[in-house]
């Protein structure tokens, strides 16, 4: 094979090489992101059971207060029934005492429910503290496991690049400055072999006439359907 094109089928390999590392590190990346989101999901559970419970706690601590009120105004009512003087003045006070004990059953009825509702969510706190704990860990181990991985794709992408560096520095510029335009629109497929008379870039067949001139000839061709740099699929590129 030409010597200018044995280097850009090369420089091409490299060139699909780098682009190939990108899709794999951004993969680690979101493997990482799906077990985080697990942990913020929990982490607001957690700010939004926080948030409940404290407000039973303080709804009870209001209802402890209203019920000492009831109970001083259920003595001051007793105390009145002794000034009593007649038929209607006791009847009013015994209705004052009646709603005063029904607000005090009110209370101590939503009092049972606070507590029991601050006790269910504090189960359910410790569950899901317990819960974050465990998930958190795994992904500390995780990140541990994918920053390991990304390091490594880093320096081999690196690595390429430096192989990369080393042949474009022995390349005709010529030569070099024809594969980076072609590459500007084709991307990683600016030289592409040619399989059972066809252009493995576009996938056109080659005419017989040219497709003979191809085969003898030594030079760089280019795919007459699509410009591409085109190689002998058979001989070996490196
Ligand atoms: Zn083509």
């Amino acid at each position: 094979m030409n010597k200018h094109l044995e280097q850009l089928v090369k420089l091409s390999t490299f060139d699909k090489d780098i682009v190939n590392f990108d899709p794999k590190i951004k993969n680690e990346e979101e493997k990482l992101k799906s077990f985080t989101q697990v942990v913020t999901k929990l982490t607001e559970n957690v700010e939004k059971l926080y948030v409940i419970i404290d407000d039973a706690k303080n709804k009870r601590i209001k209802n402890d207060i209203h019920l000492k009120e009831l109970s001083d105004k259920l003595e001051e009512i007793a105390g009145k029934h002794k000034l009593a003087k007649n038929e209607k003045e006791v009847k009013a006070l015994q209705l004052e005492e009646e709603i005063a004990k029904e607000q005090v059953n009110f209370a101590n009825e939503e009092i049972t429910r606070l507590d029991s509702l601050a006790a269910v969510k504090t189960e359910e706190l410790d569950t899901i503290k317990a819960e974050l704990a465990e998930e958190e860990e795994s992904v500390k181990e995780l990140k541990e496991a994918i920053d390991k991985n990304i390091a490594e794709l880093e320096k081999s992408k690196n690595s390429v690049y430096e192989e990369k560096s080393v042949l474009v520095s022995t390349v005709d510029s010529k030569v070099l400055s024809f594969y980076e335009k072609i590459k500007r629109w084709a991307h990683e497929s600016a030289v592409v072999p040619v399989k059972k008379q066809a252009c493995y870039g576009c996938h056109m067949k080659l005419n017989d006439r040219f497709y003979s001139e191809f085969s003898a000839s030594n030079e760089i061709m280019t795919c007459p359907h699509c410009g591409r740099i085109i190689y002998k699929e058979n001989e070996p590129s490196a």
